[in-house]
């Protein structure tokens, strides 16, 4: 090993030995390296950046394997720029980086090959020289010393070298031919690179062909040349396939700097990747389906029943005008996973279309391409994510679709879902007709009822309502603590999270009708085992009861019922949301005044006025109820729903607040594990009310033991779970006076 080589780091350029290239060289540093070399009449070393972009290399910076090349020529131009023309001698290895000094240097180890002579180098030579000829006979313009060169050289080493040089290749590729060791290897490698080159090359000269261009134009670019290959490939039907030669022959004559370039560019891409290749379609096999569903979720008998005949229809008849599905229910009921088994049991991909929130026809449809920045709608969106048309597509929250924006996005979706027009759905964005008739849609909704009607009569509803506290003990057992702690990369061994541990999550620290919030504190408990596992803890974790307050800290769900409920002036209300059934409190106050009714809380009209008929049939029994005629004149009543940020509306209430007056009025205390739900009308009827089941699931899950319900949703007891409704005790009433003997005892009402 000699002195140390002065190093010119260079950017996107690799020197192979034999071969003669001028170097521009910019860098101050490289510019006294180069002249440091002229000097002292030494070669200097040509050394590939790792990253083009470092502007400064330091040695981590660089390849340590380059060339050391002679510095024929070394030219200074008027403006004052750099350049060296110089010949490869030989690769060098570093052995050692020198930074200090003014230019990068390097001590290097020389690697040099004895050309040796077996039949197999003359073989692989004479093979590669071939393929190299033919490369160059397919390039438009190649230069007639190369082809000279390539037909004369001898030493198969140099033959290979010079090849790689000439080769369009990125420098990472050539970089590795340069560090490919064994002469053999190399021109292995060489002629594999040179084979796909050729194959390019020739693709490029039909598209050339293809494009009418001239011989002597400048080279198809290499985006062009995949752009025109991935479209090939692509298995577009002829009308699309048509399209993407003609954007294809417009990106060529639209100079890559402009911003049109970059349009259609992104334009082509979109074509090239969507699925337009369809085999046979996976056949649904029922049985297998059942199996994966049942694996899959715990409970949802019916509901896993009905999809189950959903699919014996569809596998009958797969292109029929059948209805579409739709899971409806409150979050974490499980819709999404079920759609997921639903893909899985029917061996297609899964991809989800979120609608909340879309106001705009275009977000389904696409934008025009005129737009800037405009893309395809959701749905070619979802097909590409899917990246098959055999696939589950869902559409999750068609209830949140908006409207006021411009078009009408359910129409459009109607369109997507329409047998008769969805085997050429048109996208604005990509302008040519995309089949959607293998996609097998499912849609998902909050609430049914704020489905947009046309849409609501595609769909065929399955409902799914909140779980009970036991069937959630036996899903988190189940499917939710294996998953977690497989996410979190335990075993059942290294960690036992007990049923009672589960219990306390789910009783005071959740509070949903779904499993989401369960699922998370449930992930909250593994990662805490990790931690610990993590730290140094060899045995077995159990989480039991106790661990769980000690992890999570006290219940962060109150026992509201038994904070609130049980004194005279509130009552315990049910109540149904978008998010599942709940219980609500309704407080009643009194001071002096003069006869007002405030109501307070974030109601809605309906429910205001339903404050007001509670009021007024209160009034009207003054007498039964023990009150003076003239209670009311010098009093202002006040009545309040707390957790004033949910907007609360609807008539169901009315029992509750008319209770709750009276409660106040008479200084009587309802007790505190029941609840009610019913609309009042003024000559004191109890009307029925929705959402029956959520609502008496959640008084269960919140302690309620007696509910009062309206005489007329006794229809509804049926769909209770069974555990459930042997659990509470169940008053129903026809009327105002009966509820309040009810909830009173005997003394208040008629
Ligand atoms: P949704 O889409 O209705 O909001 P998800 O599908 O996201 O609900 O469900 C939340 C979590 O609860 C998921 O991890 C899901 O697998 C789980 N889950 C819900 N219902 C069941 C069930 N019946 N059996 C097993 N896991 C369930």
């Amino acid at each position: 090993m000699d002195e140390p080589l002065p190093i010119v780091a260079v950017r996107t350029f690799v020197l192979f030995p034999g071969v003669v290239a001028p170097v521009t060289v910019m860098r101050a540093r490289s510019v006294a390296a180069a002249q440091a070399a002229m000097r002292a009449g030494r070669p200097l070393g040509i050394v590939l950046q790792r990253n083009p972009a470092a502007e400064e290399p330091g040695p981590a910076d660089l390849h340590g394997m380059g060339t050391a090349a002679t510095v024929l020529r070394y030219v200074t131009t008027e403006d004052g720029q750099h350049h060296i023309v110089c010949q490869g001698l030989h690769r060098v290895r570093v052995a050692g980086w020198m930074e200090d000094g003014p230019f990068l240097a390097a001590r290097v180890d020389p690697l040099a090959e004895a050309d040796a002579d077996t039949p197999e180098l003359r073989l692989l030579a004479a093979h590669l020289r071939e393929r190299a000829l033919e490369a160059l006979h397919l390039l438009p313009q190649a230069p007639q010393e190369l082809l000279a060169a390539v037909r004369t050289l001898d030493s198969p080493g140099e033959l290979a070298d010079l090849t790689a040089s000439f080769m369009d290749l990125r420098p990472a590729e050539k970089q590795a031919i340069l560090e490919t060791e064994g002469l053999v290897a190399r021109l292995q490698r060489v002629t594999d690179q040179l084979a796909d080159r050729i194959a390019v090359l020739r693709l490029s000269r039909g598209l050339r062909a293809a494009l009418d261009m001239d011989e002597d134009d400048e080279p198809v670019p290499a985006e062009t040349v995949e752009l025109a290959a991935a479209i090939e490939a692509a298995g577009m039907p002829p009308e699309v396939h048509a399209q993407a030669r003609r954007e294809l022959k417009r990106l060529e004559r639209i100079p890559e700097l402009a911003a049109e370039h970059s349009m259609v560019r992104g334009y082509l891409d979109w074509l090239v990747e969507l699925p337009w290749r369809g085999g046979a379609e996976p056949a649904i096999d029922l049985a297998a389906a059942r199996g994966v569903l049942d694996a899959e979720h715990f409970g949802v008998e019916a509901v896993k029943r009905r999809i189950l005949e959903f699919l014996a229809v569809r596998a009958l008849n797969p292109r029929g005008r059948g209805p579409i599905l739709c899971l409806a229910g409150p979050p974490g009921v499980g819709k999404t996973s079920l759609g997921q088994s639903i893909a899985r049991a029917t061996g297609r991909a899964f991809a989800r279309v979120a609608l909340g929130g879309v106001h705009d026809e275009a977000e389904i449809r696409g934008h025009r391409r005129t737009y800037v920045g405009a893309l395809p709608g959701s749905v070619v969106q979802g097909l590409r994510r899917a990246g098959t048309r055999d696939c589950v597509m869902m559409l999750d929250e068609v209830d949140k679709l908006g409207h006021g924006g411009r078009g009408d996005p359910a129409a459009a979706l109607l369109e997507v879902l329409d047998p008769e027009q969805n085997a050429a759905f048109r996208d604005a964005y990509l302008d040519v007709p995309v089949d959607l008739s293998r996609v097998l849609f499912i849609a998902t909704a909050n609430v049914v009822d704020a489905i947009p009607a046309a849409l609501r009569d595609r769909l065929e509803v399955i409902e799914l309502s909140g779980y009970t506290e036991d069937e959630k003990l036996e899903i988190a057992r189940r499917h939710l603590a294996p998953r977690q702690l497989a996410a979190h990369g335990l075993t059942a061994e290294r960690l036992e999270v007990g049923d009672d541990a589960l219990r306390v999550l789910i009783r005071d620290h959740t509070r949903e009708a779904g499993n989401r919030e369960l699922e998370r504190r449930i992930a909250a408990v593994c990662r805490y085992a990790a931690v610990r596992i993590a730290e140094g803890e060899a045995r077995a974790i159990r989480i039991g009861a106790a661990e769980v307050a000690a992890i999570l800290g006290p219940p962060t769900v109150e026992n509201e019922v038994a904070l609130r409920a049980g004194v005279a002036g509130v009552v315990t209300a049910l109540a149904w949301t978008p998010a599942g059934g709940d219980i609500l409190f309704i407080e009643a106050a009194r001071f002096p005044g003069s006869g007002r009714l405030i109501l307070t809380g974030q109601l809605g009209e309906v429910m205001k006025e339903s404050a007001q008929a509670a009021l007024s049939l209160v009034k009207t029994r003054w007498r039964e109820l023990g009150l003076d005629a003239g209670a009311f004149a010098a009093t202002d009543l006040h009545l309040h729903v707390p957790a004033g940020a949910i907007p609360k509306d609807g008539p169901s209430a009315g029992l509750a607040m008319a209770a709750a007056l009276v409660s106040l009025l008479t200084g009587r205390a309802v007790a505190p594990d029941t609840a009610m739900t019913g609309e009042i009308s003024l000559r004191g009827l109890v009307l029925p009310v929705g959402g029956v089941k959520d609502k008496v699931v959640a008084a269960h899950r919140a302690g309620i033991r007696t509910v009062v319900l309206p005489g007329r949703n006794r229809k509804d007891l049926e769909a209770i779970p069974a555990a459930v409704r042997d659990s509470l005790r169940f008053v129903w009433v026809e009327g105002v006076d009966e509820a309040l003997a009810a909830l009173f005892g005997g003394g208040v009402g008629v």
